[in-house]
This record gives C-alpha cells, structure tokens and sequence, in this order.
C-alpha cells in the first residue's frame, strides 16, 4: 500500500511552539525528511531508531535541487511509508510546500499540511512587537528578500513604502542594504523604525535595530548571520514591550546597537 506525507510546519525554533499535531506525526513517522532550520530540540522528538534524512545541507556549494526533494519524498512514499517532512515555520510561507505538496498529488500519494508558526510571528512575539497594531500599521506583509538569479530584487516598491504598513523580509539579510535603498528611493522616511531579528526565538537570538537609514551599516559591524528577519515599520518601535530581566539582557559593548535578547 502506498504510504503518506505530512507536510509538517515545525516552527521557528523553539520547540515548545511545535503544533500539538506536529508533535503526535513526529512521533508516529516511519522516516523523516528535514531542513536546515529544524533545529537539534525538534529532531530530538524523533524516536529512536526512525532513519532521519537531512535534505538541507549544501552538498558541495549547492543546496539539494528541489526535484530531488520531491523525488525523495515520492519515493519513501511508494515504498508504503509515513514520511514527516519537517520544516521551519510553517510549509506555505517561502517553504516551497507548494511544491512538494504539489509533486506529491502528481503521484497519488496524500498529503497532510500541518501549519506552524511563521518566523514572523515567532520573532514578533519573541521580541513583544505587534506585527499590526490600530494606531501603527493596518496590514503586515511577508516579502521575499531573496532574489531568484542574480538580477535585482524585483519588487513593487513603491506599494512596499507604505508608513502604515509592517514590512517582514525573510531571507533579505544579504540585500538589506538593496532593501533599505529601494525603500529610501520609493519614499518611506529614513527615520522608520527597522530591526534585524536573527534565529528568533532559539538560544542564539539576536536583535540588531535602528533607523532604515541606518540599519544596513548596524547590521554589518554586527556581523549577524541567516537565518534573520528584516522587519521595517512603525511597530519596530514597540519592540522593547517585552519583558527582559535586565540581568539577562547582554549588552555588546563593540556594538551597542546589537543586543542578545533572552528568550
Ligand atoms: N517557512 C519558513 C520560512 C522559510 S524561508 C517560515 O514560515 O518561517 C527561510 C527564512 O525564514 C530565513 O532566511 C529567515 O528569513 C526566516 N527565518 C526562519 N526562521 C527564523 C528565525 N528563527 N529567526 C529569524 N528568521 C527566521
């Protein structure tokens, strides 16, 4: 009998904002196909002794082809097996579970889509800022940051550059410089509040805010890595709501701007 696939959102890091339903399929897969934003707390739900597949790791310079991903799916299901295919926030947000999900149906085989929790609203929540707020921004969007080859960010602009509006970029810390332009060019003021948010809600978060103006320059004297989120606009400026014990907030002292937030 031909087996079946979830598609499983796992969150942006911290386990404890795994689905109840994510958390039961993991236990009960045959095999498990991951990414490389799960993190080592959620693969530690996998049972002993249920073969984990890593499919996000770069072989050589290049990430796994997608059709690879895809072919690797299909094939474990045919073979009658309950595939978990893990992924980082939720699978329909710039996760590609479009596509397998996609692939997948080509082949008859099931699938289930288990939602998880966006890095937007990890990040938003690990840092006490809403995403939209009555007097701040009536809407939010989710940008990609990420250009497809090595043209430009081809975006609208000018409908991005709205005060009113939350801006979150995934995959947009290499263009944040590109980001913050286009802005400045398209007419949002230079003052607008904008913060990087790296590996929110995990051990390693860090938050790196500023002006639009100068946020890219932040952003490389504090040499922060992906994964990261750029989020520009008003609501930017709540972020200090959350509630940090000042003990545990660690100042850096070679660069003020960027703090290490506890989670
Ligand atoms: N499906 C995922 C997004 C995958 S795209 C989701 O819904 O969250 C990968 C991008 O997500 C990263 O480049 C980064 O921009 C963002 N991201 C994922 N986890 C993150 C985290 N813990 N902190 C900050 N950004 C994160």
């Amino acid at each position: 009998m031909t087996g079946r696939v979830a598609l499983i959102g796992c969150g942006p890091g911290d386990p404890e904002l795994l689905t109840i339903k994510a958390r039961r399929l993991i236990g009960e897969a045959d095999v498990v196909v991951y990414d490389r934003l799960v993190g080592a707390p959620i693969l530690d739900l996998v049972p002993a002794g249920i073969a984990r597949i890593d499919v996000g790791k770069a072989a050589g310079r290049h990430v796994r082809p997608q059709a690879e991903i895809n072919d690797l799916l299909v094939r474990l299901a045919v073979k009658g097996r309950f595939v978990a295919r893990l992924k980082g926030g939720d699978p329909f947000v710039f996760g590609r579970g479009g596509e397998e999900a996609e692939a997948l149906a080509r082949h008859g085989i099931a699938v289930e889509i288990v939602p998880g929790i966006t890095a937007a609203a990890g990040c938003a929540a690990a840092l006490g800022m809403p995403l939209t707020h009555r007097d701040l921004a009536s809407s939010v969007r989710f940008v990609t940051g990420h250009r497809r080859d090595d043209g430009e960010l081809d975006l609208d602009w000018d409908g991005l550059a709205d005060p009113d509006t939350t801006l979150v970029f995934y995959m947009g810390l290499a263009n944040l410089p590109e980001i913050a332009l286009r802005l400045m060019v398209a007419g949002l003021p230079g003052s607008t509040p904008a913060a990087v948010i790296v590996a929110g809600t995990t051990p390693d978060q860090r938050v790196c805010a500023g002006p639009r103006a100068e946020l890219p320059a932040r952003a490389i004297r504090a040499r922060l890595e992906p994964p990261a989120l750029v989020v520009v606009g008003r609501v930017v400026a709540c972020a200090s709501l959350v509630e940090t014990p000042t003990s545990a907030v660690e100042e850096r002292t070679d660069e003020p701007s960027s703090i290490a937030l506890p989670r």
